[in-house]
């Protein structure tokens, strides 16, 4: 991943060296002795050098997270907020900085993208709850201490919206495997050697893939932090940063990965969307053909059989034409929850064009099939409407796909053969069910 990042600094040999650093890492780099008000659509993010003289006023109206590269750890220029995102210091192994830019960068863009999602999802008509951040959560220590790490402490007593659960790896290691964990701190200063593989593992397991993790270190392994983030820590803290930075960062990480959860739920509408018909939340064709290739290939391989049921309202168009296209609409509904309420859950229900429907059922027995069938074109002949008078019918064509058979076809013949026999139905004075002559 790359980014386009202002640098900012008035010592011109300072800068540049960090622009090496960052051009090397592929990252596109503008220098400027101070940040400009309305940049935020060029630039991914702004990087204020020890050299950078600026306020925090400017690097407000900047509107882009902003990374202050600090020169003393006890008296930092910026404190961290909403504008100042990150902070390292001077000292700090040039891949950290690299590290650091990286993911925030990465948090910004998975930002902007479920904004972007969210309108479209509240176009297409799914609102989703959004998940706030009130209740007080869980951060699991990974340590062998006894005790909290000391600036965990700190903010533990000034009442952090934070319960700290202290686990030992092993510990940890159960709980892990019982449920979903939001956030970890790994305690560096008692793990040592440790820290690398417990992340790697954090990271490849289903219940933490998505946490954010952060490493606490003593002062003495500072140096090692770079090394931290690109195993896949969220972030690292010192024994000796404030409780404020402290909880700046856990906040930051913390929603980090709500904004990821809520991105990932949102591609899961996406996907929703594409698969499922509008007027009756049924599935529509795309999905029941794929569905049915899937249901013929498990056939295939364990000698079971696919029924389709190949449905059409019976004139149709009249209802449109006496009643009004809303009217139709409503009966389009009212047939779909009729179907599908009267199907088992394993079989599935689709609206494949205007007024017609396909069921696909897997190992039924051809004598359920028919008595399903004939139970469907009651039930909707029984169905009582308010927005018509009269009732509303229903023909079905019938196929199966049986690899057993000495007869070979192709997985989608089958809804062409029920789609033959539906024809029939029809020309037989509709309101029943015809078989297709192999069945
Ligand atoms: P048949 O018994 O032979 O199936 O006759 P039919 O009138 O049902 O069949 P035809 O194909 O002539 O007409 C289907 C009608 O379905 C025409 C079309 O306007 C209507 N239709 C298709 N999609 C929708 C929809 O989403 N809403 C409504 N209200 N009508 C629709
Ligand atoms: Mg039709
Ligand atoms: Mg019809």
């Amino acid at each position: 991943m790359s980014g386009h990042v202002l640098l900012i600094g008035s010592d011109a040999a300072d800068v540049s060296t960090y622009a090496d650093r960052l051009q090397e890492a592929l990252f596109r780099v503008t220098i400027a002795p101070l940040p400009r008000p309305n940049i935020e659509d060029q630039y991914d993010c702004l990087v204020l050098t020890p050299s950078a003289d600026c306020g925090i006023d400017l690097v407000n109206t900047a509107n882009i997270p902003a990374l202050a590269i600090e020169c003393d750890a006890h008296t930092p220029r910026f404190s961290l907020g909403h504008i100042i995102e990150d902070r390292m210091h001077v000292s700090a192994h040039k891949r950290e900085l690299v590290a650091r830019i990286r993911a925030m960068i990465r948090r910004h863009h998975a930002a902007r993208e479920l904004k972007l999602r969210e309108g479209t999802n509240r176009a297409l008509g799914f609102n989703e709850a959004n998940d706030t951040f009130s209740h007080r959560k869980t951060c699991y220590v990974v340590t062998r201490a006894q005790t909290l790490p000391p600036v965990l402490q700190q903010i533990s007593n000034a009442g952090a919206p934070f319960a700290f659960d202290l686990q030992t790896p092993e510990d940890f290691q159960t709980t892990l495997a019982r449920k979903k964990i939001d956030a970890v701190v790994i305690d560096d200063t008692d793990l040592g050697e440790r820290t690398a593989n417990t992340l790697l593992d954090l990271r490849a397991h289903p219940n933490t893939r998505y946490a954010a993790i952060l490493c606490v270190y003593g002062q003495m392994h500072r140096h090692n932090a770079f090394e931290s983030l690109e195993l896949g820590a969220d972030d690292v803290i010192v024994n000796s940063d404030t409780d404020s930075d402290v909880l700046h960062r856990l906040t930051l990480h913390w929603r980090a990965k709500d904004t990821n959860d809520a991105l990932r739920r949102s591609n899961q509408i996406g996907l929703y969307a594409a698969v499922t018909d509008t007027l009756t939340g049924l599935f529509n064709r795309r999905y029941a053909m794929t569905h049915l290739h899937h249901l013929c290939d498990i056939a295939k391989s364990k000698n079971g059989s696919v029924t389709a049921l190949m449905i059409d309202i019976d004139h149709f168009k009249q209802v449109n034409d006496t009643f009004g296209h809303f009217a139709g609409d409503s009966v389009l509904m009212a047939v779909a929850e009729t179907l599908k309420s009267t199907v088992r859950a394993s079989d599935l229900v689709a609206r494949i064009g205007g007024e017609e429907f396909v069921i696909l059922l897997p190992d039924i027995k051809e004598r359920d099939a028919k008595r399903l069938a004939d139970r469907l074109c009651k039930s909707v002949r029984k169905m009582k409407l308010d927005a018509i008078t009269g009732s509303i019918t229903i023909s079905i064509g019938v196929s199966r796909y049986d690899p057993t058979s000495l007869i070979s076809y192709a997985n989608s013949d089958i809804l062409e053969q029920a789609d033959t026999a539906l024809y029939t139905a029809k020309r037989n004075g509709r309101d029943q069910v015809s078989y297709y002559s192999q069945f």
